[in-house]
Protein backbone atom coordinates (compact mmCIF):
# COMPACT_ATOMS: atom_id res chain seq x y z
CA UNK A 1 0.00 0.00 0.00
CA UNK A 2 1.06 3.67 -0.71
CA UNK A 3 2.21 6.16 1.71
CA UNK A 4 -0.42 8.69 1.82
CA UNK A 5 1.15 12.04 0.44
CA UNK A 6 1.82 14.75 2.85
CA UNK A 7 1.69 18.54 2.68
CA UNK A 8 4.72 19.56 0.20
CA UNK A 9 7.21 21.69 2.77
CA UNK A 10 9.80 23.59 1.31
CA UNK A 11 13.22 24.19 3.01
CA UNK A 12 15.82 26.10 1.58
CA UNK A 13 19.54 24.99 2.95
CA UNK A 14 21.61 27.95 3.62
CA UNK A 15 25.34 27.64 4.56
CA UNK A 16 25.85 31.31 4.45
CA UNK A 17 28.62 30.87 1.47
CA UNK A 18 28.17 32.43 -2.19
CA UNK A 19 26.12 30.05 -3.80
CA UNK A 20 23.61 29.15 -1.20
CA UNK A 21 23.28 32.90 -0.43
CA UNK A 22 22.70 33.53 -4.51
CA UNK A 23 20.07 30.66 -4.19
CA UNK A 24 18.68 32.24 -1.43
CA UNK A 25 17.84 35.60 -2.74
CA UNK A 26 17.38 35.05 -6.10
CA UNK A 27 14.43 32.25 -4.62
CA UNK A 28 13.27 35.22 -2.98
CA UNK A 29 13.77 37.80 -5.39
CA UNK A 30 11.58 35.68 -7.78
CA UNK A 31 8.78 35.17 -5.09
CA UNK A 32 8.89 31.62 -4.72
CA UNK A 33 7.20 30.00 -2.20
CA UNK A 34 10.11 28.91 0.74
CA UNK A 35 8.59 27.27 4.10
CA UNK A 36 11.73 27.03 6.13
CA UNK A 37 15.54 28.46 5.46
CA UNK A 38 17.81 26.58 7.65
CA UNK A 39 21.27 27.08 8.62
CA UNK A 40 23.78 25.39 10.73
CA UNK A 41 26.48 26.79 12.64
CA UNK A 42 29.21 24.86 13.51
CA UNK A 43 31.11 27.42 16.18
CA UNK A 44 33.83 28.48 14.00
CA UNK A 45 32.52 29.99 11.21
CA UNK A 46 34.57 33.76 10.24
CA UNK A 47 33.17 36.61 12.41
CA UNK A 48 32.63 38.28 8.94
CA UNK A 49 30.38 35.41 7.95
CA UNK A 50 28.15 35.36 11.29
CA UNK A 51 27.67 39.21 10.66
CA UNK A 52 26.62 37.58 7.13
CA UNK A 53 24.33 35.46 8.53
CA UNK A 54 22.43 37.40 10.76
CA UNK A 55 21.95 40.10 7.37
CA UNK A 56 20.58 37.20 5.37
CA UNK A 57 18.25 36.22 8.51
CA UNK A 58 16.74 39.65 8.59
CA UNK A 59 16.19 39.96 4.86
CA UNK A 60 14.36 36.46 4.92
CA UNK A 61 12.15 37.07 8.32
CA UNK A 62 11.01 40.46 6.38
CA UNK A 63 9.87 38.50 3.49
CA UNK A 64 7.96 36.58 6.17
CA UNK A 65 9.99 33.80 5.79
CA UNK A 66 10.77 31.01 9.01
CA UNK A 67 14.45 31.07 9.47
CA UNK A 68 15.72 28.08 11.29
CA UNK A 69 19.72 28.37 13.11
CA UNK A 70 20.57 25.28 14.00
CA UNK A 71 23.64 24.27 16.49
CA UNK A 72 24.62 21.26 18.05
CA UNK A 73 24.37 21.99 21.70
CA UNK A 74 27.76 20.68 22.71
CA UNK A 75 30.33 22.48 21.19
CA UNK A 76 33.13 22.12 18.68
CA UNK A 77 36.03 22.77 21.39
CA UNK A 78 33.88 19.85 23.43
CA UNK A 79 34.13 17.12 20.44
CA UNK A 80 37.28 18.67 19.71
CA UNK A 81 39.12 18.73 23.48
CA UNK A 82 36.31 16.50 25.43
CA UNK A 83 34.62 13.40 24.11
CA UNK A 84 34.53 10.32 25.49
CA UNK A 85 32.94 7.96 23.49
CA UNK A 86 30.34 5.79 26.33
CA UNK A 87 31.10 2.71 24.48
CA UNK A 88 34.68 3.27 22.60
CA UNK A 89 34.81 1.34 19.26
CA UNK A 90 37.21 1.60 16.56
CA UNK A 91 40.14 3.93 16.80
CA UNK A 92 38.72 4.86 20.42
CA UNK A 93 37.90 1.38 21.45
CA UNK A 94 42.04 1.09 20.94
CA UNK A 95 43.31 4.01 22.61
CA UNK A 96 40.67 5.00 25.37
CA UNK A 97 42.49 6.92 27.33
CA UNK A 98 42.19 9.46 24.60
CA UNK A 99 40.76 12.84 25.30
CA UNK A 100 38.60 14.29 22.78
CA UNK A 101 38.63 13.94 18.71
CA UNK A 102 41.25 15.93 17.86
CA UNK A 103 41.91 17.51 14.08
CA UNK A 104 39.67 16.08 11.59
CA UNK A 105 41.63 14.14 8.97
CA UNK A 106 40.31 13.50 5.44
CA UNK A 107 38.65 10.28 6.33
CA UNK A 108 37.85 10.99 10.05
CA UNK A 109 35.36 14.57 8.96
CA UNK A 110 33.97 14.09 12.68
CA UNK A 111 32.98 17.63 12.88
CA UNK A 112 31.45 17.69 9.72
CA UNK A 113 28.71 14.74 10.74
CA UNK A 114 28.69 16.00 14.59
CA UNK A 115 28.13 20.04 13.94
CA UNK A 116 26.48 19.79 10.66
CA UNK A 117 24.90 16.28 8.90
CA UNK A 118 24.04 15.21 12.39
CA UNK A 119 22.00 18.00 13.37
CA UNK A 120 20.29 18.82 10.08
CA UNK A 121 19.40 15.69 9.79
CA UNK A 122 17.47 15.15 12.36
CA UNK A 123 15.73 18.41 12.27
CA UNK A 124 14.42 17.51 9.04
CA UNK A 125 14.16 14.05 10.35
CA UNK A 126 11.26 15.72 12.39
CA UNK A 127 9.45 17.81 9.97
CA UNK A 128 9.32 14.73 7.56
CA UNK A 129 6.78 13.49 10.37
CA UNK A 130 4.31 15.85 9.26
CA UNK A 131 5.37 16.87 5.70
CA UNK A 132 6.72 15.83 2.46
CA UNK A 133 10.00 18.22 2.46
CA UNK A 134 11.07 19.08 -0.76
CA UNK A 135 14.96 20.50 -0.01
CA UNK A 136 16.71 23.56 -2.15
CA UNK A 137 19.95 22.91 -1.83
CA UNK A 138 23.23 25.54 -3.23
CA UNK A 139 24.94 23.27 -5.87
CA UNK A 140 26.40 25.31 -8.45
CA UNK A 141 26.07 24.24 -12.23
CA UNK A 142 29.61 23.95 -12.32
CA UNK A 143 30.32 22.14 -8.97
CA UNK A 144 30.10 18.39 -11.17
CA UNK A 145 32.01 16.54 -8.33
CA UNK A 146 29.02 17.51 -6.18
CA UNK A 147 26.17 17.08 -8.86
CA UNK A 148 27.32 12.87 -9.20
CA UNK A 149 26.92 12.46 -5.28
CA UNK A 150 23.82 10.03 -4.99
CA UNK A 151 22.50 11.93 -2.07
CA UNK A 152 22.39 15.39 -4.36
CA UNK A 153 20.50 13.18 -7.30
CA UNK A 154 17.41 11.76 -4.09
CA UNK A 155 14.45 13.08 -5.57
CA UNK A 156 13.08 15.45 -2.89
CA UNK A 157 16.18 17.45 -3.67
CA UNK A 158 15.81 20.38 -5.77
CA UNK A 159 19.14 22.14 -7.10
CA UNK A 160 17.89 25.64 -8.24
CA UNK A 161 21.07 27.24 -9.15
CA UNK A 162 21.50 23.97 -11.67
CA UNK A 163 18.09 24.75 -13.13
CA UNK A 164 19.40 28.28 -13.64
CA UNK A 165 22.80 27.27 -15.06
CA UNK A 166 24.80 29.50 -12.29
CA UNK A 167 28.38 29.27 -12.00
CA UNK A 168 29.89 29.57 -8.64
CA UNK A 169 31.52 33.18 -10.19
CA UNK A 170 27.57 33.94 -11.16
CA UNK A 171 26.46 33.00 -7.47
CA UNK A 172 29.65 35.39 -6.36
CA UNK A 173 28.92 37.96 -8.99
CA UNK A 174 25.23 38.28 -8.14
CA UNK A 175 25.32 38.43 -3.99
CA UNK A 176 28.19 41.62 -4.90
CA UNK A 177 25.82 42.81 -7.01
CA UNK A 178 22.80 42.92 -4.18
CA UNK A 179 25.49 44.29 -1.48
CA UNK A 180 26.86 41.47 0.11
CA UNK A 181 30.54 40.68 0.45
CA UNK A 182 31.52 39.29 3.38
CA UNK A 183 33.29 41.77 4.27
CA UNK A 184 36.39 40.66 1.95
CA UNK A 185 36.47 36.88 2.76
CA UNK A 186 35.75 35.97 -1.14
CA UNK A 187 38.89 37.95 -1.55
CA UNK A 188 41.10 35.97 -0.09
CA UNK A 189 39.35 32.42 -0.20
CA UNK A 190 37.89 30.36 -2.11
CA UNK A 191 35.29 28.89 0.44
CA UNK A 192 34.25 30.11 3.62
CA UNK A 193 34.10 27.59 5.75
CA UNK A 194 35.35 26.74 9.27
CA UNK A 195 38.87 28.98 10.04
CA UNK A 196 40.42 26.22 11.76
CA UNK A 197 39.33 23.82 9.27
CA UNK A 198 42.93 21.05 8.94
CA UNK A 199 41.74 20.14 5.72
CA UNK A 200 42.09 23.68 4.11
CA UNK A 201 45.23 24.25 1.75
CA UNK A 202 48.42 25.99 2.70
CA UNK A 203 47.50 29.11 0.99
CA UNK A 204 44.29 29.19 2.96
CA UNK A 205 46.41 28.82 5.94
CA UNK A 206 48.97 31.71 4.95
CA UNK A 207 45.89 33.58 4.38
CA UNK A 208 44.08 32.98 7.67
CA UNK A 209 47.72 33.61 9.76
CA UNK A 210 48.62 37.20 7.69
CA UNK A 211 44.39 38.51 7.81
CA UNK A 212 43.03 37.28 10.79
CA UNK A 213 46.32 37.31 13.05
CA UNK A 214 44.11 36.60 16.12
CA UNK A 215 42.51 33.38 14.35
CA UNK A 216 46.20 32.44 14.05
CA UNK A 217 47.08 32.62 17.71
CA UNK A 218 43.81 31.00 18.38
CA UNK A 219 44.54 28.13 16.35
CA UNK A 220 47.99 27.88 17.44
CA UNK A 221 46.44 27.47 20.94
CA UNK A 222 43.94 24.66 20.02
CA UNK A 223 46.90 22.67 17.92
CA UNK A 224 48.67 22.76 21.73
CA UNK A 225 46.16 21.40 23.54
CA UNK A 226 45.22 18.00 21.20
CA UNK A 227 47.05 15.06 20.21
CA UNK A 228 46.64 14.68 16.66
CA UNK A 229 49.00 16.75 14.09
CA UNK A 230 47.29 19.57 12.48
CA UNK A 231 48.14 18.21 8.96
CA UNK A 232 50.52 15.28 8.18
CA UNK A 233 53.44 16.84 7.95
CA UNK A 234 53.01 19.96 9.73
CA UNK A 235 51.53 21.28 13.06
CA UNK A 236 50.68 24.77 13.03
CA UNK A 237 53.95 25.49 15.18
CA UNK A 238 55.55 24.04 12.20
CA UNK A 239 53.38 25.75 9.85
CA UNK A 240 54.12 29.08 11.73
CA UNK A 241 57.84 28.40 11.33
CA UNK A 242 57.53 27.77 7.29
CA UNK A 243 55.54 30.85 6.92
CA UNK A 244 58.31 32.35 8.28
CA UNK A 245 61.14 31.37 6.42
CA UNK A 246 59.61 31.91 3.22
CA UNK A 247 58.82 35.30 4.22
CA UNK A 248 62.51 35.28 4.56
CA UNK A 249 63.57 33.96 1.79
CA UNK A 250 61.08 36.18 -0.12
CA UNK A 251 62.48 39.32 0.93
CA UNK A 252 65.70 37.64 0.03
CA UNK A 253 64.25 36.81 -4.01
CA UNK A 254 64.76 33.21 -3.03
CA UNK A 255 62.29 31.27 -4.01
CA UNK A 256 59.74 29.43 -1.80
CA UNK A 257 59.66 25.58 -3.52
CA UNK A 258 62.24 23.33 -5.04
CA UNK A 259 65.06 21.13 -3.37
CA UNK A 260 67.01 23.67 -1.12
CA UNK A 261 64.13 25.36 -0.24
CA UNK A 262 62.70 22.20 1.38
CA UNK A 263 65.81 20.77 2.59
CA UNK A 264 66.64 24.36 4.40
CA UNK A 265 62.97 23.98 5.68
CA UNK A 266 63.67 20.58 7.14
CA UNK A 267 66.53 21.54 8.88
CA UNK A 268 64.11 24.50 10.67
CA UNK A 269 62.06 22.22 11.92
CA UNK A 270 64.14 19.70 13.26
CA UNK A 271 66.06 22.65 15.14
S1 LIG B 1 35.09 22.87 7.37
FE1 LIG B 1 36.69 21.53 8.19
S2 LIG B 1 36.62 21.87 10.41
FE2 LIG B 1 34.69 22.65 9.57
S3 LIG B 1 33.24 20.98 9.74
FE3 LIG B 1 34.15 20.85 7.70
S4 LIG B 1 35.91 19.44 7.91
FE4 LIG B 1 35.30 20.12 9.96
Amino acid sequence: MSEKKKQDYIVVSFSGGKDSTAMLLRLIELGEHIDEVISCDTYKEFPAMYRHLDKIRAVVEKAGIKFTALKNEKSFDYYMFEFRPEQPTGFFGKYQNIKGRSWATSKVRWCTKEMKIRIINAHLRELSKQYDIIQCVGIAADETHRLERKSNKEKNKRLPLVEWGWSEADCLKYCYEKGYDWEGLYEIYDRASCWCCPLQSLKSLRSLRINFPELWEELKDMDSRTWRKFQVNYSVKDLEKRFQFEEERTKHNLPIKGRDFYSQLKERLSA
